[in-house]
């Protein structure tokens, strides 16, 4: 049985250091003694090296490896600091950054290759979903994103020196707009993005997880996991929301 992983997207949040120092110490805390789900809080780039003591995902990652490339930062950087997860794909870098199919292809070639895991997400939006082209649209996501990499590989979790790979189902209708995907479509869409990975690659779902509906989706959704944004910025609705997954 995997372990279902829970991972925090805090996003460009919090401002300040000392808040984020604040939230991740009462995160840590709270979790330190569940064994039964894998936590993971992917913070922006510069708190990485203020936070230790739990496992550290990045938000996003250069597909480049070095050299002449202003503000990016590569696989290898973050692997150096510790940190195991990176997210690649969330529906606002493909929204406001124009990241492309094959952008999340490049970037997910690159940080297997430095044995970190990824959190790749993929998801329709309200319009794909009202024409009837959800089913389509995640296959084209899964299909471009995975281009070239070897599937089986890459299930589970961290096996050096290659990363493993999970996929995040969020329907970018149901990101930070309180209007959850039920229970019963979530598990339509995790059974049908199943067809197109390895059999022990995790499917998590995101959008809009709070603690009252987090439980529901682990249990019944047929989901490895939860990708929390909003709810994942209150220490204590976070740890309720881990909790729930036990
Ligand atoms: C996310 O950003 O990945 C997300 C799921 O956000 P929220 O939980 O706020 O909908």
């Amino acid at each position: 049985m995997m372990k279902p992983l829970i991972a925090a997207n805090w996003k460009m949040n919090p401002i300040l250091q000392k808040e984020a120092k604040e939230l991740f110490d009462s995160v840590k805390k709270g979790v330190r003694n569940i064994t039964s789900a894998e936590v993971v809080i992917c913070p922006p780039f510069v708190y990485l090296p203020l936070l230790k003591g739990s496992k550290l995902g990045a938000q996003n990652v250069s597909y480049e490896e070095k050299g002449a490339f202003t503000g990016e930062i590569s696989a290898a950087m973050l692997k150096d600091l510790g940190v195991e997860y990176v997210i690649i794909g969330h529906s606002e870098r493909r929204k406001y950054f124009g990241e492309t199919d094959e952008i999340a292809n490049k970037k997910i070639k690159k940080t297997v290759g430095a044995g970190l895991n990824i959190i790749f997400c993929i998801g329709e939006t309200e319009e794909e979903r009202s024409a009837g082209k959800k089913n389509e649209v995640l296959e084209r996501q899964i299909k471009k994103g995975l281009d070239g990499i070897d599937l089986p590989a890459q299930a589970g979790n961290l096996n050096p020196p290659t990363g493993g790979i999970s996929i995040a189902y969020e329907p970018v209708w149901a990101i930070g707009t309180g209007n959850n995907c039920s229970v019963q479509e979530t598990k339509e869409s995790v059974d049908y993005i199943r067809k197109f990975i390895a059999e022990d690659m995790r499917v998590l779902y995101g959008g809009s997880v709070k603690s009252e509906n987090s439980g529901a989706y682990i249990k019944e959704s047929g989901a490895n996991g939860l990708l929390v944004g909003g709810a994942s910025l209150s220490a204590e609705e976070f740890i309720k929301i881990v909790k729930s997954a036990e």
